[in-house]
């Protein structure tokens, strides 16, 4: 299953594969889920899941809140063998991965943005700034290893940082570079942990739509990147489909099953 945040993300998924809405499939999100026809010939199963269009702001649904529910809902209905959090990005220059419409393999998910400074008597409050921050806000979620199937699809790996917020605060740049963190996004680390509760193996899968550190406004720079990043994402998404036709998950990763 490919969870997108944005329509602009999955559409061009949903056209390529001849995906087809299954109408009442996630009761009571605006979550939107699209399957294969039952002709379909494909040997991968494949399911997109969009987060929806917001109703009171008829934007989409991004960030975490819209990522983590609809992750569970389709862990709930589907039972995966693999959750993707696919979408866009923002790069970093001095982190080598400030190339337009590239394509990331989480090597981990991290939140950068929840601050949870220890308490008095907690490990790290010898510390100030930085180290007082607790880990658990964090999260640092690993992803399986991936280098076969990014070498296979083209993709480069790198570490995949969440926020709630499109803008990068000095001390989210801060804790960014402290995690030497390649993409910035609104999602992956969200999906990352509602996956790490049920077990169901996941990563992220994101292009890059905009340079953090670069010379551009991030919002006009995604916004004129998007269209040519999200087909860059297809590509990669398809890709990937094509290998996981050839084998399974567990044996790109070099992992027995269960051991992911
Ligand atoms: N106004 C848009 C929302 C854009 S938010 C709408 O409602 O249609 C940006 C989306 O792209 C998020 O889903 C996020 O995961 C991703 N993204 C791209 N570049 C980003 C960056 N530099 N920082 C954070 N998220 C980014």
């Amino acid at each position: 299953v490919f969870v997108f945040a944005m329509w602009e993300e999955a559409e061009p998924v949903i056209a390529h594969l001849g995906l087809i809405r299954r109408p009442d499939s996630l009761a009571g999100l605006p979550a939107r889920l699209f399957s294969l026809p039952d002709e379909s010939s494909s040997r991968t199963d494949v399911h997109v899941a969009w987060n929806g269009h917001n109703a009171r702001f008829h934007g989409n649904n991004v960030g975490t809140t819209p990522a983590a529910v609809t992750t569970y809902a389709v862990i709930q209905l589907l039972k995966p063998d693999l959750v993707i959090s696919a979408g866009t990005a923002g790069g970093f220059q001095a982190a080598g991965s400030g190339t337009i419409a590239d394509v990331y393999l989480s090597s981990k998910c991290v939140f950068h943005a929840r601050r949870i400074p220890a308490a008095e008597s907690g490990a790290g409050s010898a510390g100030s700034g930085l180290q007082q921050l607790e880990e658990s806000g964090f999260a640092h979620i690993r992803s399986p290893p991936l280098a076969r199937l990014a070498q296979r699809i083209g993709a480069k790996i790198g570490v995949v940082s969440t926020s709630d917020s499109l803008d990068c605060s000095s001390e989210d740049l801060a804790l960014l570079r402290s995690e030497g963190a390649a993409v910035k996004e609104m999602e992956a680390a969200s999906c990352a942990w509602v996956c790490q509760q049920s077990e169901t193996p996941f990563f992220a899968m994101k292009a890059i739509t905009d340079v953090v550190d670069g010379a551009h406004a991030t919002q006009q720079e995604f916004y004129a990147n998007l269209s040519f990043a999200a087909v860059a994402l297809k590509r990669a998404v398809v890709a990937l489909i094509e290998c996981l036709a050839e084998r399974p998950f567990f044996e790109w990763v070099g992992l027995p099953v269960g051991k992911l």
